[in-house]
């Protein structure tokens, strides 16, 4: 391994889901969902393959895609985009991130990243020999808000880019057209873009409305929005993800992924297009059962004694075991599938430093199935 990624080499997903897989334990640590996404979109992949869809699709991904998730961002963001330059589909909204940060940033430049933020993004931009300047959220009343002083101290003139997500990855926080606008008014200011991962865009909860900075004054010129068809619509494994902004900035993007990837799979992609094009009213009633699913699973965590933050939106919840007593929780993490047969992450990872402000907490899945979240429920019960 180079260096630059040593940092980086396991994720702490493949970590928790193995240790779950080894022992039998309810694998409440990797967000993927487990039941499946719209029957018709499946047959419509089926189909695909059977009808000889199965060699390589043009580089920017196939056209019914491309107008799809068009048509989608428009209804649900107000933005258009051109399918033919503005739009780039991706092997999941993962190789989004890389070919944003590579394809667009220079190893003098730096990117500003909101911890705790999602691993990928430290990696792919040491990938890119840039350097990483963290902001933070901090926890404000019963959730988590973008810390703006720790913000406006990460930006400098060498900022290229800020990485934004909202709902946001691991603490559940929907981020206000507040905070959206302070790293706007900083990206104005520092002449930066915006690398906005929204993969979590339709999972929001109680009140709480998904705003994208893309939408923002000034914004749609310096924005790349990233979402992915995993979150969207239960198919993590077929790892469809997509990026929209102007054509100079997805341009880069493409520069970069046509030797990551060259191009993703073909029948997926259409499958994902009919699933956008005639499936709106399952992503929109997706949030209700997740949140039906976060509700059971705060009351399964609060019952054996844990702090819990409020989730706005995501598939995760933020967990503090202090009152149990346990204070390191990456080393609880690690303990805790063998001892009770439930896995969940700590924060740590999704940090640039191990320190007492992160150290403690631990991100719970919920996207589950009701039964599953049960069992997690009465093994659970060990802790109390
Ligand atoms: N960004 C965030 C915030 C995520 O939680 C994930 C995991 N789904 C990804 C990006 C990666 O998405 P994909 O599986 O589409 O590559
Ligand atoms: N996005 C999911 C999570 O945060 C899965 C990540 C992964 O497996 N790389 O848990």
């Amino acid at each position: 391994t180079v260096r630059r990624l040593e940092p980086h080499a396991t994720t702490i997903f493949s970590e928790v889901t193995q240790l779950a897989a080894r022992v039998g334990a309810v694998n409440l640590g990797q967000g993927f969902p487990d039941t499946d996404g719209p029957a018709s979109m499946i047959e419509a992949a089926v189909r695909a393959m059977r009808e000889g869809h199965n060699q390589y699709p043009p580089g920017t991904g196939v056209p019914e895609l491309r107008h799809a998730i068009v048509a989608h961002e428009t209804e649900h963001t107000g933005l258009v985009h051109d399918p033919d330059t503005e739009v780039l589909v991706t092997v999941g909204a993962t190789e989004a991130i890389a070919g944003a940060v590579v394809g667009l940033v220079e190893p003098d430049d730096e990117v500003v990243v909101i911890e705790p933020y999602y691993d990928s993004y430290a990696a792919t931009v040491a990938m890119a020999g840039a350097t990483r300047r963290a902001a933070r959220m901090v926890r404000s009343g019963d959730h988590f808000r973008l810390d703006v002083d720790s913000l406006r101290a990460a930006f400098s003139p060498r900022t290229r880019a800020v990485l934004v997500n909202t709902p946001h990855n691991p603490t559940g926080a929907v981020l206000p057209r507040e905070d959206l606008a302070q790293i706007a008014a900083l990206c104005h200011e520092f002449d930066a873009i915006a690398i906005s991962d929204e993969v979590y865009e339709h999972l929001t909860y109680d009140h709480n409305e998904h705003v994208s900075i893309a939408t923002l004054p000034g914004m749609a010129e310096r924005t790349l929005r990233i979402s992915s068809a995993g979150k969207m619509l239960n198919c993590t494994g077929w790892k469809i993800g997509w990026v929209t902004g102007p054509a100079e900035l997805v341009a880069g993007v493409r520069a970069a992924k046509q030797y990551m990837s060259y191009t993703a799979g073909t029948p997926l992609q259409l499958g994902v297009a009919h699933a956008l094009s005639h499936e709106g009213e399952w992503i929109r009633t997706l949030r209700d059962g997740m949140q039906d699913r976060r509700d059971q699973l705060v009351d399964i965590l609060t019952g054996v004694g844990l702090d819990l933050a409020v989730t706005q939106g995501t598939y995760f919840l933020t967990a503090d075991p202090r009152p149990l007593g346990v204070t390191d929780a990456a080393s609880w993490c690690l303990e805790l599938p063998e001892r009770i047969g439930v896995a969940a992450v700590p924060f740590a990872p999704f940090t640039d430093s191990y320190s007492d402000e992160w150290s403690h907490l631990v991100r719970f899945a919920f996207c589950k199935r009701p039964g599953v979240l049960e069992e997690a429920g009465l093994r659970l019960r060990a802790l109390a």
